[in-house]
């Protein structure tokens, strides 16, 4: 019999593991949501309830959905509270030594079966699965963000990932009423590899003084039908993510096409992180985004 994901635990109770999270519940997945602090659970519970909120506003859902996919998240203080998940989707932050420190104290604290699934946007899956006691129950599974409303999921196996697990990830993702591609295991996948050279180069024609904040996004909007500018983007997805998928490409496939632009290590290194953190290339504190250059 094929193995049967209920309970999901989540690690990292940020923007994409809250919505992890929340579109789990809804689908009627019983879940546990782990972050470094009882504080950041509760705010990203908290989170989740206003976005259901919203959709029952927007009649998508009825207040009793809201109710019962909220009565489904529990909150997990610590790894031994992820101990009968069958599926844990790791989305803390986009750091090696942060995912590496967590998959090796992770693994003591669940079931044999468990599958361990990473949402990163970049690192080797085959890497990753290699500091877990279950490599062939190792899946990237990648979420987009916002993740209640990003149709795809990348799907991708590392070199020992056995099919009971990518089958196991597939179905849970079509549980979600989502769409999967597969991917293999390079640096950043498919959608990254091509989406953040993109946001790279436009971040390189600010730096060089080809064009304004203004100017670029609305170039791309206008010019080439993008709903969002990229400079926007990279304040949706926050710069610190951008730079650090950079940085995986660049290492990664040695070419100095991916060379990160200096300017995004200088927001970056300023704690301009982007929309998370009220500012990057526009300034969002006055409630209406205003362009830093
Ligand atoms: P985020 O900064 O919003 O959230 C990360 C969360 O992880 C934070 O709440 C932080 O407290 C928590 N965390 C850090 N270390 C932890 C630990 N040791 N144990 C438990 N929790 C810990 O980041 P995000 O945008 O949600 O990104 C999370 C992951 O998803 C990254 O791997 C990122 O690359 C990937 N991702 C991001 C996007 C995007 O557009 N932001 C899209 C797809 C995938």
């Amino acid at each position: 019999m094929a193995f049967e994901i209920r309970k999901i635990g989540v690690i990292g109770a940020g923007q994409m593991g809250g919505g992890i999270a929340q579109v789990s519940a809804l689908a009627g997945f019983d879940v546990v949501l782990n972050d470094l602090s009882e504080d950041r659970i509760a705010a990203a519970i908290g989170r989740i309830d206003a976005n259901l909120g919203r959709l029952v506003e927007r009649e998508a859902i009825s207040a009793a959905d809201q109710k019962a996919a909220l009565a489904r998240i529990k909150a997990a203080p610590d790894f031994a509270a992820l101990s009968d998940a069958d599926l844990v989707m790791e989305a803390a932050a986009e750091n090696e030594e942060v995912k590496r420190k967590i998959f090796s104290s992770l693994c003591a604290y669940l079931k044999k079966d468990a599958i361990i699934a990473t949402n990163t946007s970049s690192i080797s899956i085959t890497r990753l699965a290699s500091i877990t006691d279950r490599a062939s129950r190792f899946i990237g599974i990648h979420f987009m963000n916002p993740v209640p409303r990003m149709q795809l999921v990348e799907l991708i196996r590392g070199i020992a990932t056995e099919d009971e697990t990518f089958q196991a990830a597939r179905a849970y993702i079509e549980k979600l009423h989502k769409t999967v591609t597969v991917s293999e295991d390079f640096p950043a996948f498919i959608v990254n590899r091509i989406l953040l050279p993109m946001i790279n180069e436009a971040i390189y024609t600010l730096y060089e003084g080809v064009g304004s904040v203004d100017a670029i996004d609305t170039a791309m909007r206008l010019g080439a039908n993008h709903p969002m500018g990229p400079l926007q983007l990279a304040d949706f997805i926050g710069l610190d993510t951008c730079l650090s998928v950079m940085q995986v490409l660049h290492e990664g496939l040695a070419d100095s096409k991916y060379r990160p632009c200096p300017l995004l290590v200088k927001y970056v290194e300023a704690g301009w992180l982007g929309r998370k953190t009220q500012r990057g290339f526009y300034d969002y504190r006055s409630g209406v985004p205003v362009p830093t250059r």
